[in-house]
């Protein structure tokens, strides 16, 4: 049996890309067709480059809207089921605020994403650790560069706001869910 970590956002939840993205469809929604995306900052402020209190009072509005109605990639369920199928356990770890628990735990049941633990805590390594996960997936070069850093497997998956990392900064890099899958198969499966 092994423990397999994975980050929620970005990676089980399928944002779409661009203009399809679904933050940037609700800051157009928003703030109208005015607002601009400047760069691929992971950081909202700087990615449309607005100030922390008008960003505050979107997340505020919109936030449990889309973590309710962001769709999952179907891989990642019919992937995460299989490993539990065969025995092993699935620890996910969040950075979104415990107030938001019961909307992603709604969230995974309507799902059918099944899961041992459910962490909210954006100070992952700690957690991957204490876990022993043998693997960690997360889209967040930080936690990755972290996780990877207290000697655990960090899986980055490619988004627009990663594509400047360095390969000492992960373990490998995974594109979508089928390289996801042929790596745990590589290395954990055989
Ligand atoms: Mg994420």
């Amino acid at each position: 049996m092994y423990k397999f970590g994975f980050d929620i956002d970005g990676v089980l939840t399928d944002e779409g890309n661009n203009e399809n993205n679904i933050w940037h469809k609700s800051f157009i929604n928003h703030f109208g067709e005015k607002v601009k995306k400047v760069s691929n900052s992971y950081d909202f402020r700087e990615a449309y480059n607005l100030p922390d209190s008008v960003i505050e009072e979107f997340l505020i509005k919109n936030k449990d809207k889309i973590f309710s109605s962001v769709p999952p990639y179907q891989e990642a369920i019919d992937f995460l089921n299989n490993l539990k199928k065969q025995g092993h356990k699935i620890i996910l770890i969040t950075a979104r605020h415990e107030e938001f628990r019961e909307t992603t735990e709604k969230w995974l049941d309507k799902n059918n994403i099944p899961y041992d633990k459910l962490y909210h805590d954006d100070d992952k390594a700690p957690l991957a650790l204490n876990e022993n996960l043998k693997i960690f997936i997360d889209d967040h070069l930080d936690n990755v560069r972290e996780i990877k850093s207290a000697g655990i497997t960090a899986l980055l998956f490619t988004r627009e706001h990663n594509l400047n990392a360095t390969e000492d900064e992960y373990t490998a890099r995974v594109d979508n869910w089928q390289d996801i899958k042929e790596y745990i198969y590589n290395y954990y499966l055989r």
